[in-house]
C-alpha cells in the first residue's frame, strides 16, 4: 500500500499525550475505569451529561475558569465561566419545567450558534428533556420533518427565523406547544414566549433529578437513502465516550483552548462543539460566523487555540487561499489539528504540516456512533489518507454481506468490505425514534453495519473507500436523496426525479437532480432556474440541488425504482456495474 507516515515538526512532545502507548491502553482499557474518572450525580443518583460538563466544575476549583468564549459576528465577545454556565443552564431548566416539559419530551433549537443555544442544550439535559438540534440553514421542509418526527414540544429560535421558517408550519405541528424567542422582550400569546423575560424570572438554582445513564438525552436526525431522515436516539451514558475521546483523541490537557468549527445542528457540533471540551474543564471557543479564511486564522491566532477540530471542506478552502493569509498569523499555540466528516485527502495532511506546522489527524465516526470510533492518535505517526485505528474499547472489522442478516468477517488485509462495529460501546444509538425496523436492519450477526466501505491495512489502520448506499456528503453534511426527491416532486412540472451526489473537488459532493418533466412542460433554462429556486426555498441551501439536468425516462429497475447508482455512474463516466435489473433505458435531453 502506498503511504508515507508523517512526523510532527513542532515540538509538541513537551506535552505527554494522554495515550502514549496504544497497545498498552487497549489491553488494559475498561469502560468502568472511564466511568470512575467522572463524578456521577451526588448521592449515587446516576449519571447526567450536564452535571459532568458544567456543575461538577462549577462546584469546584474551575468555578471561575472560562468555559465558553463566544465570538459574535459583529465583533462582540461574550465570556461564560463554568459558574455562569451553571447559573444560566439552571435558569433555562426552570423555564422548561414551568412550561411543563417532562422527562423524555423533546426540545429543539433553530438559532445558529448563539450563546442561548449552548445554555439551552445544557439546561435541557438537566431537566431530563431531550435535545433535538436543527441546522439554521435548513429550509422549512427539513425543519418540519424533524420537528414533526421528533414530536418536539418546545422550540427556541429567533424572531426572524420564526417568521421566515416556522410560523407557516405551525398548523401542521400540533405537538409544538411553545416557542421561546431569544430576541423578544414580551410574550406574544399563542405559545410565543420571550426567552429573556422567562430567564430573568426563573430561579438560578436547580437540582438535577436522578438520571439513569440509559435515559434519552439527545435526538439527532440523520439522512437515509430510502426514507425521510431518522432520529437517532442517544442517552446520557454517551458521556463516557465524549470524555474518553476528549482525553485520548483530542488529547485535552488543563488550560487547553479548543475550537470545533462544526455547528451543533450536526452531531460533531453537539458532541465536540459543546460536550467533550466542557467535560474536561477547558475553554471552548464558539464562533457565530461561517467559514472565512481571514477570520479563522485570526481566531486561531488571537484566541490562542491549542486544539482545533475542523473538516476537510474547510481545510481545502484554506489550501486554495495559499500560504500568505496564514503567514500573517501566529499559530504557535496550536498543538493538534483534527478533521472529520469526509475523506481527508493526503495532500491536506501534508499541507497542514507545511503551512500550519502540524499535520492533520483524520478521524471517523457517524451520527449513530455518537462519538469518535477510529482515529489517527496524537502519539502515532499519521498515515495520510487513512482514518486511523479504532479507539480502545471499540472493536471494528471489515465484513461482507453474504445474505440478508448475514455477514462474514473479511480476515485479509487490504480487502474492501463494509466497516462494522461490535455493539456495546456507551454512545451507540439506542434506536431510531418510531422506527424499530430501520434500527434492526442496521445489525447482522452481532455487528453494527455502518454503511461505509473501507479496508484495513496490515497494521490495523482503516482506509475509507466510499458509501455503500446513495447517501450524499456535501460540505461534510449528510443529505438523503429521498428527502430532496420528495420536495422536488411537489413542483407541478416534475414527473420523476432521481438525486445523486456528484463528486466535487472542494466540497466532496454536490447535490444533483435528474428530472423528467410532465407532458405539458418543456425543458429550458428558465424552468431549470425555477426548480433550483424551488428546491432552495423548500430545503435550504445545504440540502437543495445545485445542479439539475432534464432527462426523459430515468433508468429504473424492474420494481420501478429509479437507479440512482446508474445515474451517477453515467454522470461521472464510471463503469455502470451490474445492470441486469435495469428496466427502462434513458434518453437525455
Ligand atoms: P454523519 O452521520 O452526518 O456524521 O456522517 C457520517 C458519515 O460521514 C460516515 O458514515 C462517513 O460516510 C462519513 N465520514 C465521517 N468521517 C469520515 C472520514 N474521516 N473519512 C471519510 N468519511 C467520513
Amino acid at each position: 500500500m502506498a503511504w508515507k507516515t508523517v512526523k510532527k515538526i513542532k515540538d509538541i512532545q513537551r506535552i505527554q499525550p494522554n495515550l502514549p502507548d496504544y497497545d498498552l491502553t487497549c489491553s488494559t482499557f475498561s469502560w468502568e475505569n472511564i466511568r470512575r474518572e467522572l463524578d456521577g450525580l451526588p448521592d449515587g443518583r446516576g449519571l447526567n451529561i450536564a452535571h459532568e460538563a458544567v456543575d461538577r466544575h462549577a462546584n469546584g476549583p474551575l468555578r471561575e475558569h472560562l468555559a465558553i468564549r463566544w465570538l459574535g459576528g459583529s465583533g462582540t465577545v461574550l465570556d461564560y465561566t463554568y459558574r455562569d454556565l451553571q447559573e444560566q443552564s439552571n435558569r433555562f431548566a426552570n423555564v422548561l419545567q414551568q412550561l411543563g416539559v417532562k422527562k423524555g419530551e423533546r426540545m429543539s433549537a433553530l438559532t445558529g450558534r448563539i450563546p442561548q443555544l449552548y445554555i439551552a442544550v445544557l439546561g435541557t439535559l438537566k431537566t431530563l428533556g431531550v435535545f433535538c438540534p436543527l441546522f439554521a440553514a435548513f429550509g422549512p421542509e427539513p425543519i418540519y420533518q424533524r420537528l414533526q418526527m421528533g414530536d418536539v414540544k418546545v422550540l427556541i429560535t429567533t424572531e426572524n427565523l420564526y417568521q421566515n421558517k416556522v410560523m407557516g408550519l405551525r398548523d401542521r405541528l400540533p405537538k409544538l406547544q411553545h416557542i421561546l424567542l431569544v430576541d423578544r422582550e414580551e410574550d406574544a400569546g399563542e405559545g410565543l414566549w420571550s426567552l429573556p423575560k422567562r430567564m430573568a424570572e426563573a430561579s438560578g438554582s436547580f437540582t438535577i433529578p436522578a438520571t439513569d445513564p440509559e435515559d434519552m438525552a439527545v435526538l439527532h436526525f440523520t439522512s437515509g437513502t430510502t426514507g425521510m431522515p431518522k432520529g437517532a436516539i442517544h442517552v446520557h451514558n454517551a458521556v463516557l465516550i465524549h470524555y474518553m475521546t476528549g482525553k485520548y483523541v483530542m488529547d485535552f490537557h488543563p488550560g487547553d483552548i479548543f475550537w470545533c468549527t462544526a455547528d451543533p445542528g450536526w452531531v460533531t457540533g453537539m458532541s465536540y462543539g459543546i460536550i467533550a471540551p466542557l467535560l474536561h474543564g477547558i475553554t471552548n471557543i464558539v464562533d457565530e460566523e461561517d467559514f472565512d479564511a481571514e477570520r479563522w486564522y485570526g481566531i486561531l491566532d488571537k484566541q490562542k487555540v491549542s486544539v482545533w477540530y475542523t473538516a476537510p471542506t474547510a481545510i481545502r478552502r484554506l489550501m486554495r487561499m495559499g500560504v500568505e493569509p496564514c503567514k500573517q498569523h501566529d499559530l504557535a499555540h496550536l498543538r493538534l489539528i483534527h478533521s472529520v466528516g469526509e475523506p481527508l485527502n493526503p495532500e491536506a495532511v501534508m499541507w497542514g504540516q507545511e503551512v500550519l506546522g502540524l499535520p492533520i489527524h483524520d478521524n471517523w465516526w457517524q451520527t449513530e456512533t455518537g462519538g469518535i470510533m477510529i482515529t489517527n492518535f496524537p502519539s502515532m505517526d499519521i498515515r495520510p489518507g487513512s482514518m486511523g485505528r479504532p479507539l480502545p474499547g471499540i472493536k471494528a472489522e471489515i465484513v461482507s454481506r453474504v445474505a440478508k442478516n448475514m455477514v462474514e468477517v473479511v480476515p485479509e488485509h487490504d480487502r474492501v468490505g463494509e466497516l462494522a462495529l461490535k455493539p456495546g460501546w456507551p454512545s451507540m444509538f439506542r434506536g431510531y425514534l418510531h422506527d424499530d425496523e430501520r434500527f434492526r436492519n442496521c445489525f447482522a450477526d452481532g455487528w453494527y453495519l455502518t454503511g461505509d466501505l473501507a479496508k484495513r491495512d496490515k497494521d490495523g489502520y482503516y482506509w475509507f473507500v466510499g458509501r455503500a448506499d446513495d447517501i450524499i456528503k456535501t460540505s461534510g453534511h449528510m443529505v438523503g436523496p429521498f428527502e430532496v426527491e420528495s420536495a422536488l416532486m411537489e413542483h407541478p412540472a416534475v414527473a420523476e426525479v432521481g438525486v445523486i451526489g456528484k463528486p466535487h473537488p472542494m466540497i466532496g459532493e454536490i447535490v444533483m437532480a435528474f428530472i423528467s418533466l410532465n407532458a405539458n412542460f418543456k425543458p429550458n433554462e428558465e424552468l431549470r432556474m425555477e426548480l433550483i429556486g424551488f428546491g432552495r426555498k423548500r430545503l435550504g441551501s445545504v440540502v437543495a440541488p445545485r445542479e439539475i439536468k432534464f432527462q426523459d425516462n430515468l433508468p429504473k429497475n424492474k420494481a420501478g425504482k429509479i437507479m440512482r447508482r446508474l445515474l451517477k455512474a453515467r454522470e461521472v463516466g464510471m463503469p455502470e456495474g451490474d445492470i441486469s435489473t435495469l428496466e427502462t433505458e434513458s434518453g437525455e435531453e
